[in-house]
Parts: structure tokens; sequence; C-alpha cells
């Protein structure tokens, strides 16, 4: 198979030009073609020569993604199903909020964490997405609607953090001014909690957003809904989540979905104003996506109310999420499961 042309930043595409005995200004301007331009063929790149087109036409691809499905909410949000041109299928969705466009990008094809109220869950896990997959996401969708989009989430399928270098990748690519030129600012990157990982990251000092899925304040609670607990509890997760504050002096967001008669009660929000306390965060309170036999029951909108007012209260900023394409398929692998015949069980968390 032909090399993807889009998993290549430009420092590594100036390498490659070389590599084909080309001056550096040729992968500028392929890099604009294919980034701002969002050419579908190497034919469209009209200030390339013939021959360096033929090279290109020889060696690579640009991966363009066929669209399988897309579905449109009555609010707007629309959720795409994307072939990635090897029998695999991947989500990304595009929300309009009043700041302009989101989309919310798929990682990996499945995910290892088997978190339980995710529809990911009972579907298996096939690979890692490359750097240019997920920025093709991004560009697939901005033909479609004829758009531009100003914010990427990675809270779609997959672990952004167990697909570490091609998210670290991606984001350099996005970044790039002479590309797509989205600020880090306007990603942000959601875990379920991986403790390394997220040390490394900090590490980096982005400017991205990082958002833990938090869930519960109970080891014993969070680990029934996520078993990444098992591997990294509560505590050694507020440890490395205090460090990325510290290095990065970026507000952490946590994601807390509220699941009746589960953690959506006054001593829940007690025991996470108490976790939180000092903290330079956001909570992010989501009422949960009810998903095909899953045991979590989205928490009535009577007790979402209390509960954010609870930790209002003790100075800890908290924000309902607002319910965006909930007549679509809107949990995160809901889709795709729907499309995957065959389900096979989870692999093992992580
Ligand atoms: S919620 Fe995220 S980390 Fe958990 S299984 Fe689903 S995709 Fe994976």
């Amino acid at each position: 198979m032909k090399k993807n042309i889009k998993d290549y930043n430009l420092d590594e595409l100036k390498q490659v030009m070389a590599s084909l005995g080309e001056k550096p200004y040729r992968a500028e301007q392929i890099f604009k073609w294919i980034m701002q331009d969002n050419v579908t063929s190497f034919d469209e790149m009209t200030n390339i020569s013939i021959e360096l087109r033929d090279k290109l036409k020889e060696n690579f691809d640009l991966h363009v993604f066929n669209i399988l499905k897309k579905q449109e909410s009555k609010d707007g949000t629309k959720k795409y199903l994307f072939d990635v041109l090897d029998g695999n299928a991947i989500e990304s969705v595009l929300m309009e909020y009043k700041h302009g466009f989101t989309i919310c990008v798929s990682s990996q094809i499945g995910c290892k964490m088997g978190c339980k109220f995710c529809a990911s869950t009972g579907v298996k896990f096939a690979r890692n997405l490359s750097s240019g997959e997920i920025v093709e996401q991004l560009l697939a969708i901005q033909r479609d609607e004829n758009i531009k989009i100003s914010n990427l989430v990675f809270m779609g399928i997959g672990e952004p953090l167990d697909n570490y270098d091609n998210v670290m990748n991606a984001i350099k690519i996005l970044n790039n001014q002479k590309g797509i030129n989205m600020g880090a600012r306007h990603i942000s990157i959601s875990t379920s909690g991986l403790v390394p990982k997220i040390y490394k990251l900090a590490d980096e000092n982005m400017q991205c957003t990082l958002s833990i899925s938090l869930h519960s304040c109970s080891n014993k609670k969070r680990s029934e809904m996520m078993p990444v607990n098992d591997v990294y509890n509560i505590e050694e997760l507020m440890k490395a989540c205090r460090y990325y504050i510290q290095k990065t002096n970026r507000r952490i967001s946590f994601e807390y979905a509220l699941a009746k008669d589960n953690n959506d009660n006054l001593n829940d929000a007690e025991e996470l104003s108490k976790l939180l306390k000092g903290m330079l965060c956001h909570v992010n309170l989501i009422p949960i996506n009810k998903i095909e036999n899953g045991k979590y029951i989205k928490s009535t909108n009577e007790n979402i109310i209390k509960f954010r007012d609870y930790l209002n209260k003790k100075g800890i900023v908290a924000t309902i999420r607002r319910e965006l394409g909930s007549d679509i398929d809107a949990a995160c692998g809901q889709l795709r499961k729907k499309e995957v015949e065959k389900c096979e069980p989870t692999q093992e968390p992580i």
C-alpha cells in the first residue's frame, strides 16, 4: 500500500522532498494544497511540475475517506461514519456552537479501555489511527460541508493517550501555520486516565486542554465503570493531574457522567468537591448516554441540577454539558457498533 502523505508533518515532508531530490519549498507548496486547499488528487496541485506529481502518485496516496453514513440531528449535530479504506470504519461528529464549528474525532479503531458506559466496549479493537487519518476526519468534513472547523476534541472512539505518538503528530500537523493553523488551545484531549502518559503530556508543555474522564470519586465505583481504574487508581490519577497543572498552568476539565442511583447523589457531589478542592479545574457534568445493553441510566434533570449547584456552592466551577445529537446515535461508538456486523468480545483493558 502506498504511504499516506497526510501522515507527515511539514518537517518530515521536507525530508521526503529532499529524498526525492526536490527543494524544501516544494514541501510547503504540497502541505498547503493538502491542508489549506483540501485537494483530493495530486493533479489539482497546479504549481507542482507534472514530473513531481507523477513521483508523488507513484509513492503516495492522499487517503481520502469515503462517507459511509451521515446522520443529522434536529439540533444540527452531524455524525459521520467514514470508510478508512482498509475495511474498517470510524466515527466523527460535527457540532456547531456560537464560537464556531467543533469536530470530535476518533483516535483508534475500537478501544481497549472497556468503559462500561461506552458503545465502543464490546466491539473488537482493530488498530490505532495514523496521524493522517486523524487529520483527514477534519478535512473530509470541511470538504463535505464547505466550512472551516475551529476546534477539535479527541473524544470519539479510542483512548488518545493509548495512541500517543500519532495523536501528538496529528496535533503538530493541525497546529502548523502553513496548513490548518489550529492553535493548541483549540484542541482538547480526553483520557480515561493513563497516568504515565499524562506525565508525558505535561512535559510536552503544549497548550492543549486536558479532559479527564473521572465519573466517580470512589475507587470501587470507578473501577466498576472504568476498568482502567484497577491499573491507575484515583489517587495516582489526581497526582498526575496536579503535576499537569503545575507544569502547564492549564485548567483541567473533569468529565463526570451522571448515572441514576450510581454516582449522582449529594454525597458523591461532596466527595467530588473535596477531591478537587483548590485545583485549577472545571467539572463538566454529562447526562450519561444510555447504550444498548448498558446498565447505566441517565440521571434525572433534577439530580443533575442539584449536583451542579452543590459543586458551585463549594467553589468548584461546574457546568452541565448540553446534550447534542440525542436523536441520532450520539454516544461515542454507537454508529460504528451498528455497522460492525459481528461483535466480538472486547480486549482486556491495559
Ligand atoms: S469512553 Fe473512551 S476510553 Fe472508555 S471505552 Fe469508550 S472510547 Fe474507550
